[in-house]
């Protein structure tokens, strides 16, 4: 109980420029995003394909996007899907369904048939937005005739999209452009907004009224549509602003390269941008060698990633052409940010690399290391202000550990979703009163700063043991030779399971598996040791980048 009581070391620490207990009043995307148009007006909200659009110009999108939905019967309580990569329509789509009154739910693109119809009917999705001259249309263009489906809205990119070479981005191209088929079902985009933008206003209830089902990434267990409030995104999007010491961010030039469906860029790319009346220098894919450009031409002020893309920026070669000169801070988060990645690219940029941690669930955000001041490798900083984090004992939650302890994290604030869609039995699950637990162990140093210790969800029962792969993966990557590690455990008659890892290689590595397993296993403790190491040409990655573990886990034919 003398936990329970005692002031937490992030309250008395707190290092961000905000009261740690700021609120933030009820506010809707439609309304935040209508009173950045009021204030900037001509100035510009999207560079695309080295294209400006201004915010009147977007606004004008919104409108008529809405004007559009509500056309077709779209209003409360409808869902509106986006499958898109980042381009504007993307953006005017998004606003546009809010502003009609409908939630917006965000698909994957790379999702397959079956995925893509199983959201469409989880979510109970009636409307699609999807691009031509992609990949993506014929994916939809199946799932309208096989789903519950009932419309496709089909916008297309003039001159069709750059010419990136990476192999992520080759998924949005289709080999041929499938033809548009005659179908009353189908609408092109330029025909949807073929109006005068007189929509009729919906009253919103900012605290209640669902904007966004995001769903869950899936690196574990099947996916679950997080209900996020508008309140939820607005909030996290103030929250995110206000430790930000800086008082011109109406002036920052984010670059856009995250996907837009994962909640990390809703939040830390386009709301946020939004909210600021700053602009997005986007990209329809991460391709390192096109976003060290497009940073030299628009001379980026703000980058958002995950630590996959600050390492591929790293090894491209035209970073040595790369004019970081106007970059003055950027995020990472998603995943854990190893320090020398860090140390390197502050040292290539002079920018303050930040890291923060987030999920689904919050809407984004959670904590992120502050911008001035004491900003830590290898941990996630100081909540963000208006959540309150508490670390709990994972068989009994209800119990605070001691000060130091390792404990699950739970948190609550304006960010935490309402709930699942149509899954009771996941919300007991979560909710512990309204903190939510998060399945991440964390542990508070005594400077107040939260280090994420492990994933409860990725935990290995080796015997009676449990066994943490990050703390596997961490000697791992220690070895000069190691590029990436993912470790998992797999059936063991014995032991019931064991860990196994699995590494790709640096280019001139010369180690083969058992060489490194030798190297490995005396290091580790009697449960952690592994048995095998499997050396691969790449490991599986999630589209924003994270290595994924349960993609790993299917192929080699292990259960979820
Ligand atoms: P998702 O909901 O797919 O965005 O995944 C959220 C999960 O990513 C969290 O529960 C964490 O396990 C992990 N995560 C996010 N940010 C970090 C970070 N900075 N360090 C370690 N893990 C992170």
């Amino acid at each position: 109980a003398a936990a329970d009581d005692a002031e937490p070391i992030w309250k008395t620490h707190y290092n961000h420029p905000c009261p740690w207990d700021q609120t933030f009043p009820p506010l809707s995307l439609p309304d935040m995003f209508f009173a950045s148009v009021a204030r900037k007006h001509s100035a510009p909200l999207l560079d695309f394909m080295e294209r400006k659009y201004s915010y009147d110009q977007v606004a004008h999108g919104v409108a008529r996007v809405a004007k559009g939905l509500q056309a077709l019967g779209i209003g409360k309580g409808d869902r509106v899907g986006l499958f898109l990569p980042n381009v504007p329509h993307y953006v005017a789509a998004y606003y546009g369904a809010m502003a009609a009154g409908a939630t917006v739910v965000n698909f994957s693109p790379l999702y397959t048939v079956d995925e893509l119809a199983h959201q469409v009917e989880d979510s109970g999705t009636t409307i699609l937005f999807t691009l031509s001259a992609t990949a993506l249309l014929p994916t939809a263009l199946k799932v309208l005739d096989k789903s519950t489906l009932q419309r496709l809205v089909v916008g297309s990119v003039a001159g069709g999209l750059p010419p990136l070479k990476s192999l992520l981005f080759r998924l949005f191209k289709s080999k041929e452009t499938t033809p548009l088929p005659n179908d009353p079902r189908i609408t092109r985009f330029s025909k949807l907004i073929a109006n005068d933008g007189q929509y009729a206003p919906v009253q919103i209830d900012a605290e209640r009224d669902i904007a966004l089902f995001q769903y869950t990434g899936g690196t574990t267990g099947t996916p679950k549509g997080a209900m996020l409030s508008h309140q939820n995104l607005s909030a996290n999007a103030r929250q995110v602003n206000a430790i930000d010491p800086r008082n011109d961010s109406e002036h920052d030039r984010i670059l856009g390269v995250l996907p837009f469906f994962h909640v990390f860029a809703n939040t830390c790319v386009l709301n946020r941008t939004v909210l600021n009346g700053g602009e997005i220098v986007m990209l329809p894919r991460f391709e390192a060698e096109a976003a060290l450009k497009a940073i030299t031409r628009t001379r980026v002020t703000a980058l958002p990633g995950v630590p996959t893309m600050y390492q591929a920026l790293l090894d491209n070669p035209e970073i040595a052409n790369t004019n970081f000169a106007s970059l003055r801070a950027c995020i990472s988060g998603g995943a854990p940010l190893a320090a020398e990645v860090k140390a390197r690219f502050e040292d290539a940029t002079g920018a303050n690399v930040v890291e923060g941690y987030g999920l689904t669930e919050s809407s984004g955000v959670v904590s992120t290391n502050p911008y001035e001041g004491l900003n830590k490798p290898g941990t996630i900083g100081q909540p963000l202000p208006g959540t309150l984090v508490r670390l709990v004992d994972k068989e009994d939650p209800t119990r605070d550990v001691a000060p130091g302890e390792p404990g699950e994290i739970i948190f609550s604030g304006p960010q935490v979703m309402r709930g699942y869609w149509n899954r009771p039995d996941a919300d007991a699950d979560v909710f512990i009163g309204n903190f939510l637990r998060t399945g991440d162990v964390g542990q508070i140093d005594e400077q107040g700063y939260i280090r994420i210790v492990d994933r409860i969800k990725d935990m290995i029962a080796v015997g009676g043991f449990k066994v943490f792969p990050s703390q596997i993966e961490e000697v791992l990557y220690r070895h000069p030779a190691v590029k990436e590690a993912l470790v998992i455990g797999v059936p063991d008659t014995y032991r019931g399971e064991s860990p196994k890892a699995f590494v790709a290689l640096q280019d001139d590595a010369e180690i083969d598996g058992p060489g490194l397993m030798a190297w490995l296993n005396p290091q580790l403790g009697k449960h952690e040791r592994v048995i095998a190491v499997d050396i691969r040409e790449a490991l599986p990655k999630t589209l924003i980048g994270k290595l994924d573990r349960k993609a790993l886990r299917k192929a080699e034919g292990i259960a979820a």
